[in-house]
């Protein structure tokens, strides 16, 4: 189930053996980590002899280490820890930045996506395509305040974002080397990858699927968490919240105008008394609040420019074991 492919250009040069990477963040997924990475492998050997698994543990606090030694040899894995839980991009970044494939792939450790659409996704890469994407084709059965929520922050990355975000996208993707030499050029800390992905460009192509039911434990991502990384992608991407409040202060301003030569004239021709302590107590209640919100978002950007000067880096490892065979030929 593909969407109409848009043109391609005519040369299209992708290595006659081509390595693939697939590069795996863990939490706390101990349960079905293993069974996972056998079917991975399983998948990708049907495609190639050439590839690498990377397992990327971020800090999980149950047994997902001991899992995945019970099958990192037979499954040829490249196992990274990362020092605590640095969150999913964290373990992403670490993962790509280690990748040694032409093509990398990025998918979940919990079987949400189907690894039947591997196949599919390599061979849109080989007609040309550098990033193939997955797009969730159905999210009728999310609550509506999260739809709800997602919608808006849609629309406000479409109206202000000079780049185009696309909807309900997300982390189930090939990345052709381009696009992961692109990637790591990118310095930020604060790393929104849906909003880097469409930032470096190049030609993309969207693959519908259903995301399957978690194999067991739940997600990580609970609404707060979704809110946080909401508002980490508008203020990586857009400068609208900031803007918006000149705005809201010419308003003010004018209206503030109006009133008081409305008070004035009032009082001149008609000799009423100026009014009392109800218009003054409301007026500073709703104006104290208007400007500790505006310092609020300015306090977020802030926070930001504060957290990408410190310069730290995005992860750091704790290990680093690779069970691949040095020599890719030789896998059987
Ligand atoms: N994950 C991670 N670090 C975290 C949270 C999640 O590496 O701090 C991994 C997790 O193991 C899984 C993927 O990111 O492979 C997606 O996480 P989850 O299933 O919890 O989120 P959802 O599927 O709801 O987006
Ligand atoms: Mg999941």
């Amino acid at each position: 189930m593909t969407l109409s492919l848009p043109p391609l250009p005519a040369k299209q040069t992708r290595p006659a053996s081509p390595k693939i990477s697939c590069v795996v963040p863990a939490y706390n997924e101990a349960k079905h980590i293993a069974n996972f990475l056998i079917d991975l492998q399983t998948t990708l050997a049907a495609f190639t002899s050439n590839y690498e698994i990377i397992v990327v543990n971020d800090g999980s606090t149950d047994n997902t280490a001991e899992a995945v030694a019970t099958v990192a040899a037979d499954c040829a894995v490249r196992y990274l820890s990362l020092s605590r839980n640095f969150g999913k991009e964290a373990a992403l970044s670490a993962g790509i930045d280690r990748a040694k494939g032409d093509a990398v792939i990025l998918l979940d450790g919990d079987y949400q996506h189907p690894l039947e659409l591997l196949p599919e996704m390599l061979s849109l890469w080989q007609t040309g395509y550098d990033m193939v994407y997955g797009v969730i084709a159905d999210r009728r059965h999310e609550s509506l305040l999260k739809r709800w929520g997602t919608g808006l922050f849609y629309n406000l990355m479409e109206r202000d974002s000079v780049i185009n975000i696309p909807r309900n996208a997300g982390d189930f993707r090939l990345l052709d080397r381009c696009v992961v030499d692109a990637l790591r050029q990118l310095p930020e800390r604060n790393r929104f990858m849906k909003g880097l992905y469409a930032w470096v460009g190049y030609k993309s192509i969207a693959l519908p699927f259903t995301p399957l039911d978690r194999a067991s434990g739940v997600s990580s991502f609970r609404l707060r968490g979704l809110g946080k990384l909401a508002l980490a992608g508008i203020t990586a991407f857009t400068t609208l919240p900031l803007r918006v409040w000149s705005g809201i202060g010419a308003v003010i301003s004018i209206a503030s105008i109006l009133y008081a030569l409305y008070v004035m004239l009032e009082t001149l021709f008609f000799g009423n008394p100026t009014p009392g302590w109800a218009t003054l107590t409301v007026s500073l209640m709703f104006f104290s609040g208007v400007q500790l919100f505006s310092i609020g978002i300015l306090g977020e950007y802030l926070g930001r420019v504060y957290e990408e000067v410190k310069m730290r880096p995005l992860y750091l490892i704790a290990e680093d074991l690779d069970h691949g065979r040095t020599d890719a030929a030789t896998r059987t």
